[in-house]
């Protein structure tokens, strides 16, 4: 298996330092409900994940909370609460938005304020080694003493310091020089005791600290947006080498840019698609087929007009495979294998670089391939196949002969309840329009068949009855 690693820039094959993989993705900052951008890294790492344990490792997976942050503090005092309850009612909704993504859940989801210690024990460490200095209780590191610095971003300094997120400071001796703990200002600040008085740690030390605490010292996987990659990921690998004196991470993966409209989707643009209102608009299966059918490097572009074209997809592949299992009679796939060709087709894609837009034109094309053959074996060969892609990508699962749910079905209640109707009210729909039909009263049937259309609901009449469909 070959993957890309930003660290050296080149395709490298992947051999883990044991047969425990270590991944450590950068979560989430919780003051805020989360949005497509988040999706657009939790997703393939999520897909990663599954990979690699369908590839027969073990995965120790591991993605964190950050808990105290200027904009937690922020928010704290635009709510009037505490920046701990800001938090904690972040949290909770992340778990509410996630949920509908059916994405697997990290081994361990550190936050920062359960590691303190960690991370003081760390900053104390790299201070030994005199990379670090404390000045007016807030401790920095001393970028001039660490040769590397750039050796992920492979960025000029001049360019770094044109970064937007380097923090001006007079109590720094090189304006490079990050935070790794900053002192108390004010009384809502949380802070806790240190060697350096009373204050809380800089964004970048808690990746370091609670990534080495999980995974060890140095570790294989490492990931997270690609915007994460300078200065965040530049500082973990200086702050956490500073520490131990070893290589920190092996592979370093970083996800591509989610844009709209070729601009970064930012609350400043008011650009921001937020999970409620998305999973309002679309299945969440759908917006896992976005993500998924681009590499989890290159720049995702959203447009409405896209994701339909994907969510049209998405629906006639299902349609047409629901309604094949069904006029086949096919109750059961016991002892049915995947085809191999299709999974060795597919492995190939994932085994270079993840490279999922490949492997779901693999399903594609034998899904092309069987609806002109036509042989009830393949079908079954196909649908187990299809078993199999969703253990990992998590997605074309949802028929019922493999899983007991059905994407049609979702869609179909999804858009019910957007338009408020009940299921029962649009199956009476249904079977009214039919009796009309069968009285030979088809522009009255036609009226209902508009109301339908309305809620989103296509009928056809089929071999098989009337069925419903998400139009
Ligand atoms: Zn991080």
């Amino acid at each position: 298996m070959k993957i890309k690693n930003t660290l050296s820039g080149k395709l490298e094959e992947f051999v883990p330092l044991s047969d425990t993989v270590g991944i450590y993705v950068c979560g989430l900052t919780v003051y805020d409900r989360i949005h497509l951008g988040h999706l657009r890294s939790f997703i393939p790492f999520d897909l990663i994940v599954r990979y690699l344990r369908k590839k027969g490792y073990k995965v120790k997976y591991v993605r964190n909370f950050t808990d105290i942050d200027d904009k937690i503090i922020d928010r704290a005092k635009r709510e009037g609460i505490s920046p701990f309850d800001i938090a904690e009612k972040y949290i909770k909704f992340f778990e509410e938005d996630i949920k509908p993504f059916e994405l697997l859940k990290p081994d361990f989801e550190p936050r920062v304020t359960d590691h303190i210690p960690e991370i003081i024990n760390l900053i104390e460490k790299i201070i030994e080694n005199s990379r670090a200095y404390v000045s007016d209780g807030d401790v920095y590191f001393d970028v001039e003493k660490f040769p590397d610095y750039g050796k992920l971003s492979k960025m000029s300094k001049e360019n770094m310091l044109s970064g937007a997120r380097v923090e001006i400071s007079e109590k720094k001796k090189n304006p490079l020089d990050f935070a790794l703990w900053k002192a108390r200002k004010e009384d809502i600040e949380p802070a806790w005791r240190a060697p350096w008085g009373e204050g809380r740690p800089g964004w970048h030390i808690e990746c370091s600290a609670m990534s080495m605490k999980y995974l060890g010292e140095t570790f294989d996987i490492h990931g997270g947006g690609q915007d994460l990659i300078f200065p965040h990921h530049e500082n973990e690998i200086a702050q956490s080498e500073s520490a131990t004196g070893k290589q920190f991470v092996r592979y370093w993966l970083h996800t591509g840019y989610l844009t709209i409209a070729g601009e970064k989707m930012s609350k400043s643009l008011g650009n921001v698609l937020q999970v409620p209102e998305l999973i309002r608009q679309y299945h969440p299966e759908v917006i896992k087929f976005f993500i998924l059918k681009a590499h989890y490097r290159s720049p995702v572009e959203f447009s409405s007009e896209l994701i339909r074209s994907d969510e049209k997809t998405l629906i006639n592949f299902y349609y047409t495979i629901e309604f094949e299992v069904e006029r086949l009679g096919i109750r059961s796939l016991e002892g049915v294998k995947p085809s191999s060709q299709a999974l060795s087709k597919f492995e190939d894609a994932l085994d270079d670089d993840f490279n999922t837009p490949e492997a779901i034109s693999t399903v594609f094309s034998f899904f092309d391939e069987l609806k002109k053959s036509g042989s009830r074996d393949k079908f079954l060969e196909f649908l187990s196949f299809l078993s199999y892609v969703h253990d990992i990508l998590g997605i074309f699962g949802k028929i019922p002969v493999l899983s007991g749910k059905s994407f049609i079905e979702e869609e179909v209640m999804r858009r019910c309840s957007v338009k408020k109707v009940s299921y029962e009210q649009l199956c009476k729909l249904v079977e009214k329009r039919d009796e009309l039909r069968r009285q030979g009263k088809y522009r009255e049937a036609d009226e209902i068949r508009k109301k339908l259309l309305e809620i989103g609901i296509y009928i056809q009449d089929t071999v098989l009855g009337a069925r419903k469909i998400p139009a």
